[in-house]
C-alpha cells in the first residue's frame, strides 16, 4: 500500500505493476509473428471485405457465415465486426476474439466464397475463370 502522498515524492511510476489498473485485467496475447506474405493475405482478404460491405451490404447482407469446427456451429459475423478483426490484425498484430453476432436472421449472412462469386458476376459479368481454378484447388 501507498504510504500519505509526501510532496517530494516522485509521480506514480507507470511500469510499476502494482499500480498498473491494466494489471487486474486478463493477460494480452503476444503480437502474432506476421510474415510478409500474411499481411499482404490480410491485406488483399481486407480489401476483399471492404467490396463485399459495399456489393453485398447495398443488397441486404449484413456479413459472413461461418462455420466453427469448435463448436460445430455456424457463426454470423457483421461486417463492422471483420472490418476492424482485420484492421487490427494489419495494426497491432493480434486480433480479440470478436463475439459472433446472437440472434440474428441466418438468411442475411452468406460465406466468403459466395461474397467472391456474387462479386466477380457484378464487376466482370461472370465468374473469374481464375477464382475457379483456385476453388478447385482448395476443394
Ligand atoms: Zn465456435
Amino acid at each position: 500500500m501507498r504510504s500519505p502522498a509526501d510532496p517530494f515524492d516522485l509521480p506514480p511510476d507507470p511500469f510499476n505493476k502494482e499500480d498498473d489498473p491494466s494489471f487486474f485485467l486478463d493477460p494480452v496475447d503476444p503480437p502474432m509473428e506476421l510474415s510478409t506474405e500474411d499481411l499482404v493475405e490480410i491485406q488483399t482478404e481486407l480489401r476483399e471485405l471492404n467490396m463485399f460491405k459495399k456489393i453485398l451490404g447495398s443488397q441486404g447482407i449484413r456479413g459472413l457465415v461461418n462455420y466453427c469446427e469448435d463448436c460445430g456451429e455456424f457463426h454470423y459475423y457483421d461486417w463492422s465486426i471483420l472490418l476492424s478483426h482485420y484492421q487490427q490484425l494489419l495494426v497491432e498484430r493480434q486480433s480479440q476474439p470478436h463475439e459472433p453476432a446472437y440472434g440474428v436472421d441466418p438468411s442475411l449472412y452468406v460465406s466468403w466464397d459466395y461474397c467472391r462469386g456474387y462479386c466477380d458476376r457484378e464487376m466482370f459479368g461472370k465468374p473469374n475463370p481464375f477464382r475457379q481454378e483456385h476453388r478447385h484447388e482448395n476443394s
